[in-house]
């Protein structure tokens, strides 16, 4: 998608801090983090978001899954981290290329505060 971001990062054509690459996947610090570690882990494949997403693209879903726990560690996260995919506008999507955000270090306060 030519005037995507994120494919535009994936693709180096806008600098950005690599954590990781691969000729699937590509990983990038935030910008604006909202922890101490926060980097995001999105497809070289530009889908706008994981409601575009198709039994076809199964596999490239389940291997960013699976790298997000061993990137985090690299990353100094030995402690756990909290991955959040914020999906359409309803859920707070500002990119539309879908990305997992992987967030630790710090305080993480828990999703739901219950009283
Ligand atoms: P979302 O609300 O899930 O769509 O998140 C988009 C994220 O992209 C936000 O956390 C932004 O801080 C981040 N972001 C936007 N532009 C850039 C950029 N050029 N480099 C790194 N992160 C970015
Ligand atoms: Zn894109």
């Amino acid at each position: 998608m030519p005037d995507c971001i994120f494919c535009k990062i994936a693709r180096g054509e806008i600098p950005s801090r690599k954590v990781y690459e691969d000729d699937e996947v590509f990983a990038f610090h935030d910008i604006n983090p909202v922890a101490p570690v926060h980097f995001m882990l999105v497809p070289k494949l530009h889908l706008d978001s994981l409601s575009q997403a198709g039994n076809e693209h199964a596999a490239l879903l389940g291997k960013m899954l699976l790298l997000a726990p061993m990137l985090a560690k690299e990353q100094g996260l030995n402690n756990g981290f909290r991955t959040v995919i914020n999906t359409g506008k309803g859920g707070g999507q500002e990119v539309f290329h879908l990305h997992i955000h992987i967030i630790g270090g710090g305080n993480i306060p828990p999703m739901v505060r219950r009283s």
